[in-house]
């Protein structure tokens, strides 16, 4: 008894000041969870519960990095977001179970392919194809919850070439990082393994080839990617 074919790896991201990595399961990521990005992106912040999407598990790509410009768009838009990695998971969870199932914190890229995403939503098709890329999910180093807390404030920022493009604080999240969990654990099963993004700022745009882009997230941590040709 044994696989057809090779198992594929398992996608993983580094901890902070360890040798050990965080193996990942599932990636949701939360659409217009801060109020002035869903104004800029058409929606009533008042009025919408958070809703959700996800990226392939291989989507994630370790700062550092210099990734491919992806194909088949011309507007890849960058949405700097707090990332959530859990150690534990479940069904109906309150926000407080939920976040006991935390196991740390990481600053994160929602890559989007903001022209095909328009294309479909336009069409009423699925998004998939403009957010669930190869290489979609750029990450920094997972911090500890035991060393970051559970960040409720804090700046989060985005700049491509040194220049500042997106600016926001943890606190202007329209829903908490628990009640985001609380919310999924309702839809899905999470488990141990899984990361969360969720929400951006204001100010996404687009990147080019060669561009530099610097994520960081108060007391939470950073990640820099380069985009390729
Ligand atoms: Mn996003």
């Amino acid at each position: 008894m044994g696989f057809v074919i090779p198992p594929p790896p398992q996608p993983a991201v580094l901890i902070a000041a360890s040798r050990d990595s965080f193996p990942v399961r599932r990636i949701w990521c939360v659409g217009r969870n801060y109020a002035a990005h869903a104004r800029e992106m058409g929606g009533d912040p008042n009025r919408e519960p958070p809703f959700f999407f996800a990226k392939p598990s291989d989507a994630v790509v370790m700062t550092e990095s210099t990734l491919p410009y992806p194909p088949a768009t011309e507007n890849l838009h960058h949405e700097v977001e707090l990332v959530v990695a859990l150690k534990a998971g479940g069904t109906d969870l309150s926000p407080e179970a939920a976040l006991d199932c935390v196991f740390g914190y990481a600053a994160g890229i929602d890559l989007t392919r903001r022209d095909l995403q328009e294309q479909a939503k336009k069409a009423g098709r699925p998004w998939e194809i403009g957010k669930g890329f190869d290489a979609s999910a750029p990450i920094g180093l997972i911090h500890p919850v035991s060393e970051t807390g559970h960040p409720a404030s804090g700046a989060i920022r985005l700049m491509v070439n040194g220049q500042l493009r997106q600016s926001g604080d943890l606190s202007d999240m329209i829903w908490s990082v628990g009640d985001v969990l609380a919310h999924l654990s309702k839809l899905v099963r999470l488990e141990a393994g899984d990361l969360i993004y969720t929400g951006t700022p204001e100010g996404v745009g687009p990147l080019h080839p060669g561009d530099v882009v610097n994520g960081e997230i108060e007391g939470v941590g950073s990640l820099k990617i380069t985009i390729g040709s």
